[in-house]
């Protein structure tokens, strides 16, 4: 699916295929920028998106009734879809992401993970259509978000503990599956890969279209919130990552290219 800005204005929003798009949809809504600010003490004035090759700075300012808010916009969803499921999505992990973004000690409960995962999906996937390039989206994960208002069943999302000296930054990119050991052998042709950072909160997600078994690598400083479990978690978690091991970080489910 391709959706440049002009396209996008006459057509179907991406999650109810239903009402014409054209909602402006912050990628990182303002209450998130708000309360970033407040634990940063300052207003993070700009992120990064990228993958590498495809990079551009995310500058924020000070727009409407003196909000701050980031020029990262896309204006694929309708109005309602916008102010109505997504917007819940959002209220129901704001509470949660508050205090990981401050590195409050807290409880994770089973519940709270999801609300985080079904936050970070969406985000993941909405922000496909605002990258420099839109990337690929399956209707799969449009549809399953749209019904749910939950993380797709087979997607995985991490925490780790941030302490470096990005306000914000977002990674994301395509990534595809290859038979082991026959790189050119694509099992599965696209997947959902994006690392942010927000304050002290580092969230991944990993999610293809068809069931993905991974073997993920010893890493112990991440926390798998989805598929969620009914025990209680610990945040902040003991290890942490940090700007010498972030890129690395974002890269470790990824084979070598
Ligand atoms: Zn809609």
């Amino acid at each position: 699916m391709s959706a440049t800005e002009s396209e996008a204005s006459s057509q179907l929003c991406i999650y109810c295929r239903t009402n014409p798009a054209g909602s402006n949809e912050h990628i990182f809504g303002t209450w998130l920028i708000t309360d970033l600010t407040a634990v940063l003490g300052r207003a993070p004035g700009h992120g990064w998106i990228s993958s590498e090759e495809n990079r551009r700075e995310i500058l924020g300012g000070e727009r409407r009734a003196n909000k701050y808010s980031f020029d990262f916009i896309t204006d694929t969803v309708c109005h309602r879809c916008n102010n109505g499921w997504m917007n819940d999505v959002d209220i129901k992990a704001r509470r949660t992401v508050h205090s990981l973004i401050r590195g409050d000690r807290t409880l994770l409960t089973g519940a709270a993970r999801a609300r985080v995962a079904a936050w970070a999906a969406k985000t993941a996937v909405t922000a496909r259509f605002a990258h420099v390039e839109p990337d690929y989206v399956s209707e799969q994960w449009t549809s399953e978000l749209f019904t749910s208002h939950k993380a797709p069943q087979d997607w995985l999302v991490w925490l780790a503990h941030y302490r470096g000296n990005e306000g914000l930054k977002y990674l994301a990119e395509d990534v595809r599956v290859t038979a082991p050991n026959s790189p050119t052998d694509v099992l599965v042709p696209h997947g959902v890969l994006m690392t942010t950072v927000l304050g002290q909160l580092c969230v991944q997600v990993l999610g293809f279209e068809n069931t993905f078994a991974l073997t993920e690598s010893d890493i112990t400083t991440a926390l798998q919130i989805w598929p969620t479990s009914p025990r209680r978690c610990k945040w902040p978690l003991d290890g942490y990552i940090d700007d010498s091991n972030l890129v690395v970080y974002s890269h470790r489910l990824l084979g070598p290219s």
